[in-house]
């Protein structure tokens, strides 16, 4: 019995030993301050999403798909605003954060909040990457890698089919008309 136990102990310490070799610190501690995907806030039905959805839309954020490369409306968009997830409308990415890294989809080197998003290890295709999924629905979003620029050297290369884009002057509008109503 004890045999086992100290089996299992010594498994655990090899397997943590193992895998913090495999992967940057950078990552590890984004991990750490990640929630869980099974306990997303918010889930829709799946009938409304196809209803509700483009079907790459659906394809990406509710398949874990990947938009061709180059494809996507916001590859290679450059107006102010922020960037929601298109399924519940989390407001993940602001423009401040996007930038052109020419792999054909659009880079972001920060979230604007790490409450906003999920990671965790994806094996799938034969490759060994972190999966960025919308914390608050579990939508499927793209992956982060760590080559993006200083000073965080990150860089979410999200599909456009994951994503909505807000406006900044709507973003202000918005809390305007909100300023307006509550002093009325
Ligand atoms: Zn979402």
């Amino acid at each position: 019995m004890h045999v086992i136990i100290h089996l299992h102990v010594f498994m655990n310490i090899l397997h943590l030993i193992s895998s913090k070799k495999e992967e940057s610190p950078k990552i590890q501690k984004l991990k750490e301050s990640c929630k869980d995907t099974a306990t997303c806030p918010v889930s829709f039905p799946k009938d409304e999403l196809r209803e509700r959805l483009t079907p790459i839309q659906y394809k990406v954020t509710q398949e874990k798909g990947t938009e061709r490369a180059f494809s996507g409306e916001y590859n290679k968009h450059n107006e102010e605003g922020s960037y929601r997830c298109v399924v519940c409308g989390n407001r993940i990415f602001t423009s401040e954060d996007k930038y052109n890294s020419q792999c054909g989809w659009p880079a972001f080197s920060n979230v604007l909040s790490q409450e906003a998003v999920t990671l965790a290890d994806d094996t799938s295709h034969g490759m060994r990457r972190v999966e960025v999924t919308c914390s608050r629905c579990g939508a499927h979003l793209g992956h982060l890698f760590t080559d993006g620029p200083a000073p965080t050297g990150l860089r979410y290369c999200i599909n456009s089919a994951a994503l909505a884009f807000t406006k900044k002057t709507d973003d202000a509008n918005k809390l305007m008309t909100k300023k307006i109503k509550s002093e009325l």
